[in-house]
């Protein structure tokens, strides 16, 4: 054998010495000629690929996927045209069957000047696996296996863009798991977490295979259906996937019962994009919700009673939170007694390019309803949190910052996530921080009013009812609920002190608060007469344009240094104590 091999051409000889000493290191090797056809396999080769009638004469391509030949037929062009070592990753029919190998590809002129390849197959089967479920990790809910929010955006754009070369629409829905927080509360979260699993396998067996279920949140789930455009249809398809929910879930000897709500925004009517098409959806859920639950509602424009005009108001404010055109103002809140700024309300302003400085008294109820809100609401707490900061600095002392969250905020699943996104990101302590939410959100659902306020309390986050005495005449709430803060709002201020009725008034609120312990303000103090008689009166702090109009950061930083407030009179009170 060895005489046999020393007879062999020098060049050729050094080549199988390289193959033998390849396939001891594992690989598979073949030689080929320029068409590709195996005149030499290793025995390696042997090992991993049965052919009937032996390897050699076969052609190297009818052992590997045919969806990857092209793949391997650009390797042997590339090989041959650059002379160099060309690496291509194909599937190969072995005997274990079908097996991801890397194959290098390196051409070569033989001594008669025929050209060859020499190719080595490397198993890369665990490596290959080994991406995949990265890949699986980074796109998939780790829970449910489930496409995450990643991938839905990914899968949304490729429908979109489907949908615009084919003209053919597609429908965006958006499901809650009905009656899941009792669940997870009542038995903990690894039941819950089964629950979630089930249901995310019952969901995905409602639909086609072309249709995508992703997990977006805690009980929330999204799916997009290309071509469902039809109404009925979908409907058909929304009730298949309530009553897959509602079929009893027997889980670890419990027999539970849930129900889910689904909204749903369709292509191109409910918008043309992402963003908008998920907070349509969005809306149209939280609709059935609010209708009873375990329904589908589908986003209806004139149903949702929308104004005409704000119609376009509404795709401009999608633009705009692109366009970066939100803004936060911020307005001193003082310390009665002391005059010294001790926080700031963050009050949100739109820039509109052309018209001008839109009030949130406009577009937060458009927000809320379209389902932006969620998405300004916690931009607006991160950065609120972040620039307090910074007014802590030029003050050189410690400040609080109070930010106004909106129902639907409240009752978003992510908000706690995104407060304490906010509190890390600044580093801010939670004392610093204080809420301003309204009577009605806790009237409308005072069960997740509890659990939400009590994991904000355990934060040191404090909770302050705005616009104090113009909701609810209820006042039990605020016995049951951790509340620290009273808001006394400025319809009661405003005709201070003429009117009897408002002193009356302001005075209950306050002897109210005192004996509850909670802090009062006074929002719209304009002026002196009324910050006299607050003060007096015991309010604790005061909030109005006698304090300062909302300001940008920068103006705000200057009263900070120079510690005079822009619009308290100069001779009497001006100079703030530093
Ligand atoms: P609000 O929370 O009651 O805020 C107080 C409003 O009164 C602000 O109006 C403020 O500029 C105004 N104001 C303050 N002092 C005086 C005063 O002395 N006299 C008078 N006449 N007005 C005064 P703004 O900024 O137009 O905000 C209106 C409402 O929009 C806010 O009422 C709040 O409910 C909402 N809002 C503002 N920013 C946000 C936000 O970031 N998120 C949410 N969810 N709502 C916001
Ligand atoms: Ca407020
Ligand atoms: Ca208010």
């Amino acid at each position: 054998m060895l005489s046999k091999r020393s007879e062999l051409p020098p060049r050729l000889a050094t080549k199988l010495s390289l193959e033998s000493l390849l396939e001891s290191a594992g690989d598979a090797v073949f030689r080929t000629d320029r068409i590709g056809r195996i005149f030499y396999a290793s025995q390696h080769a042997h090992n991993i690929i049965s052919a009937e009638n032996g390897l050699e004469g076969s052609a190297l391509a009818t052992h590997i996927l045919a969806e990857d030949w092209t793949l391997m037929q650009e390797g042997l062009t590339e090989a041959l045209a650059f002379g160099t070592t060309c690496r291509v990753n194909v599937r190969l029919n072995t005997t274990e069957g079908i097996l991801w190998f890397e194959l290098q590809i390196t051409a070569y002129e033989t001594d008669d000047g025929q050209v060859e390849f020499l190719i080595l197959c490397r198993d890369i089967a665990e490596q290959h696996a080994n991406e995949e479920r990265l890949r699986h990790m980074a796109t998939h809910d780790e829970l449910t296996g489930l496409p995450n929010r990643f991938l839905l955006s990914d899968r949304l754009r490729m429908t979109i863009a489907q949908a615009r070369r084919t003209g053919v629409g597609f429908s965006v829905l958006a499901l809650n798991i009905d009656g899941f927080k009792k669940v997870n509360d009542a038995l903990g979260h690894p039941i819950g977490d089964i629950l979630l699993r089930v249901a995310g396998e019952r969901l995905r067996e409602a639909l086609r295979d072309v249709d995508t279920l992703a997990r977006v949140g805690g009980d929330e789930f999204a799916a997009v259906l290309p071509g469902a455009v039809d109404l009925n249809e979908i409907q058909t398809v929304a009730r298949r996937m309530i009553s897959t929910t509602q079929l009893p879930f027997e889980i670890e000897g419990h027999l539970l019962y849930v129900s889910s709500s689904i909204g749903v925004a369709t292509y191109p009517q409910h918008g043309d994009n992402e963003v908008k098409l998920r907070a349509h959806a969005d809306t149209a859920l939280y609709r059935a919700k609010e209708g009873g639950k375990s329904r589908c509602v589908i986003y209806d424009v004139d149903k949702f009673n929308l104004p005409e005009h704000d119609v376009s108001m509404e795709a401009a404010m999608f633009d705009a939170v692109r366009n970066g055109e939100f803004r936060l103002f911020y307005q001193p809140i003082i310390e009665a007694r002391s005059r010294q700024i001790v926080g700031f309300e963050t009050l949100m302003r739109w820039e509109h390019p052309e018209l001008g400085s839109i009030p949130p008294t406009q577009f937060i109820p458009m927000a809320e309803s379209n389902g932006l809100i969620n998405l300004l609401g916690g931009w607006a707490l991160k950065a609120a949190c972040v620039q307090i900061r910074h007014f802590e600095e030029a003050a050189g002392r410690n400040l609080y910052v109070s930010v106004n969250v909106s129902p639907r905020q409240f009752r978003n699943d992510q908000f706690l996530e995104v407060m304490d996104d906010a509190l890390k990101l600044s580093g801010l302590n939670g004392s610093q921080l204080l809420l301003e939410i309204t009577e009605g959100i806790l009237m409308s659902d005072p069960e997740h009013a509890e659990t939400l306020l009590t994991a904000i309390a355990t934060r040191n986050v404090r909770v302050a009812i705005d616009d104090f005495g113009t909701g609810y005449s209820s006042l039990a709430y605020l016995k049951h609920f951790p509340i620290s803060v009273l808001k006394i709002d400025r319809a009661f201020i405003k005709d201070l002190p003429e009117s009897i009725k408002d002193v009356a008034i302001c005075n209950v609120v306050l002897s109210l608060a005192s004996h509850l312990n909670l802090t009062t303000i006074a929002e719209g103090v304009e002026n002196e007469h009324q910050m006299h008689f607050l003060t007096k009166q015991g309010c604790a702090m005061i909030q109005g344009f006698l304090t300062g109009r909302p300001l940008p950061p920068a103006d705000a930083i200057e009263v900070l240094k120079t510690g005079v407030l822009p619009t308290m009179p100069v001779a009497e009170h001006a100079k703030l104590p530093a």
